[in-house]
């Protein structure tokens, strides 16, 4: 029987994340399939109570809530006594985890302390005949394995973005306290607070759902013989404020830079998608002046819904890697969506 133990941390404000409900959501889906075993929920924080009502009805057996003043930062010589006092009150047999910056830093060295074993960017949970397995993908998201683990505890980092978010009713909750050692000599390191590019230089936005994809073409010279650099700016970055979008990016468009042609100031090589780049996870993708090879839309793998605007009807997109393809300026197709969101936003 498997004790299964959902480890979150709280929010500055003591709610709980999205990525914390995702995880939720593998928990419950792994603890129904597994039918037996218990479901836990610990939370771990500065103040737990909005997260812990929040989480009243997910169904936990326990909710246990390990509050301190120390837990309100991000450390790892506080995070990790506090998530192992949550392992060892919940008598985990496994921990689901929302891979955050802050459970990725911590709980492969709670792993080590407890003699278990952990895996990271976990993009599924899974039970067959009472065996629970999981699903990571390996270079470069090309290959995928399912793996199981006979060690326990057995960390589980669930990568954002895969499942849902637990849309249950918040409710009153009456967490059981679990008191982590904190001595004074833990917390010597302090976070003096967050350095963040400013808003609207914020491009990538994971929880976003539309990703826009900008390609070489918007840099190109187009049918008058001029590029349009500066226009090409201001759809892109008016479709992202209007859209909420995020802004992924293909490796010729972020290469410019470095060949010293004319480039979109905003773009760094954190934006590109693909093989050499990142894989994100959105409900639906736009890709604009971008070709559309392999090695670009292999990063597309989870994108839900795909389509594309470009002047070429034989560009890679055609062939079966777009839902629609609309063969068309991306300069008169983005003016024009931007002044219909434009409308929409206004009305
Ligand atoms: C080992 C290796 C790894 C790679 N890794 C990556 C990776 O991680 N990510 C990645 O993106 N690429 C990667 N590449 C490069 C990839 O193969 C392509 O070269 C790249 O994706 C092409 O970028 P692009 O589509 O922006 O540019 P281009 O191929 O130059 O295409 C520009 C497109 O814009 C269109 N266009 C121009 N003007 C307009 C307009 N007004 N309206 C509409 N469409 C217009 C054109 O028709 C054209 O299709 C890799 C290559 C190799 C060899």
């Amino acid at each position: 029987m498997e004790t299964l133990l959902v480890l979150a941390h709280t929010e500055p404000d003591g709610s709980v994340a999205g990525a914390a409900l995702e995880t939720l959501t593998a928990a419950r889906q792994l603890h129904s399939a597994l039918s037996g075993g218990t479901l836990v929920v610990g939370l771990v924080g500065e103040s737990v109570q909005p997260a812990a009502n929040r989480l009243a009805g997910c169904g936990a057996a326990r909710l246990l809530a390990a509050s301190h003043p120390a837990l309100a930062q991000a450390r790892y010589s506080t995070d990790a006594p506090a998530a192992e006092a949550m392992a060892r009150a919940s008598q985990a047999s496994i921990v689901l985890a929302p891979a955050t910056s802050r459970w990725n830093r911590v709980l492969p060295g709670v792993a080590q302390r407890l003699g278990g074993r952990v895996d990271t960017h976990v993009a599924s949970v899974a039970a067959s005949e009472g065996a629970v397995s999981i699903s990571r993908w390996y270079y470069r998201q090309r290959m995928e394995a399912t793996l199981r683990r006979s060690q326990r505890p057995w960390f589980i980092l669930i990568d954002p973005g895969v499942y849902a978010p637990w849309q249950g009713q918040p409710g009153a909750a009456n967490a059981e306290p679990v008191t982590p050692q904190l001595p004074e000599n833990l917390i010597r390191t302090e976070v003096l607070g967050f350095r963040e590019p400013a808003i609207e230089a914020r491009t990538i936005r994971p929880e976003a759902d539309v990703l826009l994809v900008a390609g070489a073409g918007w840099t190109k010279k187009q049918g008058d013989g001029q590029s349009k650099v500066k226009d090409a700016e201001k759809l892109i970055l008016g479709f992202l404020k209007l859209a909420r979008a995020s802004l992924g990016s293909t490796k010729s468009l972020v290469d410019l830079s470095g060949e010293g042609q004319a480039v979109l100031s905003f773009l760094t090589h954190l934006n590109q998608v693909g093989q050499t780049g990142s894989t994100p996870r959105h409900p639906k993708g736009l890709a604009t002046c971008c070709h559309g090879e392999e090695p670009h839309t292999v990063g597309w793998r989870f994108i839900h819904e795909r389509r594309a605007i470009n002047l070429d009807p034989n560009c890679g997109w055609a062939r079966g890697k777009a839902d629609v393809l609309y063969v068309a300026d991306a300069f008169v197709v983005m003016a024009k969506a931007n002044e219909l969101l434009a409308q929409a936003g206004a009305s």
